[in-house]
């Protein structure tokens, strides 16, 4: 099936026959709430594509409600029959990409990011060095104070939103093997993402060194790639299954008890490889297999017995739910109870958690004034907690929630889980026998 159209790239009549049109999900659904325009609701979304199933063209107009969606997956949360959104609009994403031609620059530009930067380590290291002199030898205070930007148009709206680089990158640990502290209760592969090895490298080790705390012997699996999430959510589901066949030839038969990522977008993808390679003969049950054995590393310690020696962590925080691991893999109370194990930690909820802050990938970039009327609105649900300290367990609302701290916070802190846990575990602790 490799390099041709699979039968589920296009909406599936089952999947749309599902909706009964009841309309409960609107108003869990960011873009309708925000535009209160039904074709940008799920249930408009859902009807169009019918329509698309049953002959009419792919308009421009289509293109366009169904790329502004955020594939949050709230909606399906909200259904209560059961409609899979996630799986219907990724679909209608691949359809429209099998099926229409986009302009030339926008081809070379999608082609560029999603073939040649986020797949390849050395496009990436590239990529991140050059960022990283930019932000680091002044140039970027230059840039930002002398208006140039004002006069850049598009590109410089988007500055702003690059993402800080951190040296040294994580990519000098691939291929490594980090030891349990102490007895070896299990053994574990982590997957290192694609842009986090340059712009979340610490959290990456945060999440290393919480995973040997609590018994694991931690693999950096050598030839692992991109999980091909990006991909899937641009429609590009040929790629997503090429990486998706190489992620699995990398871990799967490595004898580890869980493949785990501290990403909730990686995540879904990852637990989803079953449904992207269903109809590869070769691969299929392989993939169901790696599916399986896919863990998000907040559900993965929860469900262990956690290694109690939590130093404490005086701070109160709030905590915004990934879209992708609320909705799209329903953990949400394994964040929030590793939290509540912290000392000194008080955790303070936020009105409409899992409502999306606008991060959603790459959407942030692409529909960048939608984007930030939600992280806006989001904001203004976390001032009024008061909270000092903003968690969350995906890298890509870590980046959302820093633009949006700038522009409308009060100077919070945005963490992972992990990088509390792992504050935790550093911190002082009382003597084993006044415990
Ligand atoms: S995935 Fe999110 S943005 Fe898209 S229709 Fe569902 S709730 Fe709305
Ligand atoms: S997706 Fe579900 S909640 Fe929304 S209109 Fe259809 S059946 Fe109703």
């Amino acid at each position: 099936m490799a390099g041709s159209e699979a039968p589920t790239d296009a909406p599936q009549q089952t999947d749309l026959d599902r909706c009964v049109h009841c309309g409960l999900c609107l108003n869990a659904c960011p873009t309708y709430r925000e535009l209160k325009v039904e074709m940008d609701s799920p249930r408009g979304r859902i009807y169009q594509m019918v329509q698309v199933a049953n002959g009419a063209p792919i308009t421009e107009s289509y293109i366009g409600h169904i790329e502004l969606c955020l594939a949050c997956r709230a909606c399906e949360t909200a259904c209560p029959s059961g409609v899979e959104y996630g799986r219907l609009v990724e679909a209608a994403r691949a359809q429209i990409e099998h099926r229409t031609r986009r302009p030339l620059a926008t081809r070379l530009l999608r082609k560029l990011v999603f073939e040649y930067l986020l797949p390849n380590r050395t496009s990436l290291r590239v990529a991140g060095s050059a960022l990283y002199l930019y932000q680091a030898c002044g140039l970027r205070k230059l840039v930002r104070g002398s208006g140039v930007l004002k006069a850049m148009g598009r590109i410089g709206e988007l500055e702003p939103l690059t993402p800080p680089v951190e040296r040294p990158f994580f990519y000098r640990h691939i291929g490594r093997v980090f030891p349990a502290q102490g007895q070896r209760k299990h053994r574990v592969a982590l997957l290192a993402g694609c842009i986090a090895n340059i712009c979340f490298a610490r959290l990456n080790e945060a999440t290393v060194r919480v995973l040997q705390a609590n018994g694991c012997e931690v693999t950096i699996p050598e030839r692992q790639t991109c999980c091909g999430a990006l991909h899937v959510h641009a429609g590009l589901r040929e790629t997503a299954r090429r990486l998706a066949r190489r992620n699995v030839d990398a871990l799967l038969d490595g004898g580890f008890d869980a493949v785990l990522t501290n990403a909730g977008g990686c995540g879904s993808t990852l637990k989803e490889y079953d449904e992207l390679l269903e109809h590869d003969p070769q691969y299929a049950a392989r993939a169901r297999r790696f599916a399986a054995l896919v863990k998000d590393v907040n559900e993965f310690l929860a469900a262990s017995e956690l290694n109690p020696r939590l130093g404490e962590v005086r701070a109160t925080v709030t905590y915004q739910d990934s879209c992708h691991l609320a909705h799209g893999q329903r953990v949400r109370s394994a964040p929030r109870q590793l939290l509540q194990r912290v000392p000194g930690l008080t955790l303070r909820e936020m009105s409409m958690s899992d409502l999306c802050c606008g991060s959603a990938g790459i959407y942030n970039v692409v529909h960048t004034d939608m984007a930030m009327a939600l992280l806006e609105k989001k904001m203004r649900s976390i001032n009024a907690t008061g909270a000092g300290r903003i968690v969350t367990a995906n890298p890509g609302c870590m980046l959302q929630l820093r633009v949006g701290v700038t522009r409308y916070g009060h100077g919070q802190q945005v963490s992972h889980v992990m990088e509390i846990l792992d504050e935790a575990y550093r911190a002082p602790k009382p003597p084993i026998e006044s415990q």
